[in-house]
């Protein structure tokens, strides 16, 4: 098994709910995170329940926030230090 820092991998599910609220908290935390979303990620298709993942770089989780421009993957945000990436 290979080790690296910002591994992350599929952690937790949360409700919509709680995914809105956590994306909303990043994105109050972190300055132009949300131009930074809006650049580079399409707004998701309605849903109930989400993944979360453990973001190992700096122990926070991402939650997802949108979609990649090309729908092929989940764009998510980390809770703690505003990173984004895609999953
Ligand atoms: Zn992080």
């Amino acid at each position: 098994m290979t080790s690296n820092i910002s591994q992350s991998y599929p952690y937790s599910r949360e409700s919509e709910t709680e995914r809105a609220a956590a994306v909303a908290a990043a994105i109050a935390a972190n300055a132009g995170l949300e131009a930074t979303i809006a650049s580079e990620a399409v707004p998701l298709d309605a849903g109930d329940a989400w993944w979360t993942y453990h973001h190992g770089g700096c122990g926070g989780t991402l939650h997802v926030a949108g979609y990649a421009l090309d729908r092929h993957a989940v764009y998510v945000v980390c809770d703690r230090c505003g990173k984004t990436a895609l999953r």
